[in-house]
């Protein structure tokens, strides 16, 4: 019987998944057993211990997908991680957390199943990708009033745009191309593997607030997970079973303070780039993006005759003025 196309995306797709599963596990097991070798160590020499087992997990994670030619999702990789840490609180931490704690802490979680849910499935700001359309928007363009001030406008804004294959650069519209994608998207950002989809004009205060969900959510099963082992040590409470909850509760605490520590760094990147408006992919890549080049000429006397390409922010109105537009764009 031969497979129809869909049938095929749809096999490709729960392998992904169970691959996910597996690797989230892994992730987890890693950690708990770091906790299990070294039960009697204090925080600040268990972090670094996760930390390079969670590098030993993913590099081997890695390696096993290419030799077997196989692929993982990331955003079920992050569902996964999510029910493991919820489960652990619901059978684990909660017994001696408060009831405003619970329902905070319960509301989070979903939130954050929530946000996931709807930043996959919401379109990023996706544009037709044929050459018409593009022409379209080319056009409105160069008529659109809330365009540059001459003032604010460099001289390499007379720059002409090249309508190259893999890459756009329209002012303002800032389209650009997502090659994982394979499409245009109007104000990109970048595309998120984490939670599979692209972050564009539509989806990006959605990703903002989001990845603040993850870092709030975090911190509040941190102090939680915190709650419990303090409490249970104070109970003394031996045998197999108190041994087994204490472990899950640190490896998880671990888990989720990693997650967070680099979540922190990640949403401090992202504000600084709004505050300036600048998207992240062009950040990164701002040479290959003709708005942002200002050639400067050598002056008399210099040795190099070369012209010089410095960098230079056309879209940057002042923090207020970018924070507002952030929060004010719409697709
Ligand atoms: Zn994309």
């Amino acid at each position: 019987m031969v497979e129809s196309a869909d049938q095929k995306q749809r096999r490709a797709w729960w392998r992904s998944t169970l691959i996910s599963s597996i690797l989230a596990s892994l992730t987890q097991l890693a950690l708990f057993t770091v906790v299990l070798v070294c039960p009697d160590s204090s925080m600040p020499s268990l972090l670094p211990l996760s930390a390079v087992a969670l590098l030993v997990v993913i590099a081997s994670g890695r390696c096993c997908k290419r030799r077997l030619r196989v692929r993982a999702s990331a955003p079920a990789f992050v569902f996964f991680s999510i029910i493991f840490i919820w489960g652990v609180y619901i059978g684990v931490v909660r017994q001696v957390i408060s009831l405003l704690m619970d329902i905070a802490v319960n509301s989070e979680l979903l939130m954050l199943f929530i946000g996931l849910c709807c930043i996959m499935s919401v379109d990023p700001g996706h544009i037709k990708n044929d050459s018409s359309h593009l022409n379209e928007l080319l056009e409105s363009q160069a008529l659109a009033s809330e365009g540059p001030s001459e003032e604010s406008v460099p001289s390499s804004w007379d720059m002409p745009y090249e309508l190259a294959a893999q890459e756009i650069s329209v002012p303002l519209q800032r389209i650009r191309y997502c090659r994982q994608c394979k499409a245009y998207v109007k104000g990109f950002d970048h595309h998120c593997p984490a939670f599979g989809n692209c972050i564009g004009q539509k989806n990006h205060v959605l990703f903002i607030t989001l990845l603040f969900g993850f870092v709030v959510t975090e911190a509040s099963y941190i102090a939680c997970s915190s709650q419990f082992t303090t409490k249970t040590q104070t109970l003394d409470k031996t045998g197999e079973q108190a041994s087994l909850s204490r472990n899950l509760a640190v490896s998880t605490m671990l888990f989720s303070l990693l997650q967070m520590l680099w979540q922190v760094v990640f949403l401090a990147w992202h504000i600084y780039c709004i505050c300036f408006n600048i998207r992240t992919d062009e950040w990164i890549h701002w040479n290959r993006y003709p708005e942002f080049h200002l050639n400067v000429q050598p002056e008399p006397g210099q040795t190099s005759s070369a012209t010089e390409t410095r960098f230079i922010n056309p879209y940057d109105k002042g923090i207020f003025l970018n924070v507002k537009e952030f929060l004010t764009a719409k697709g």
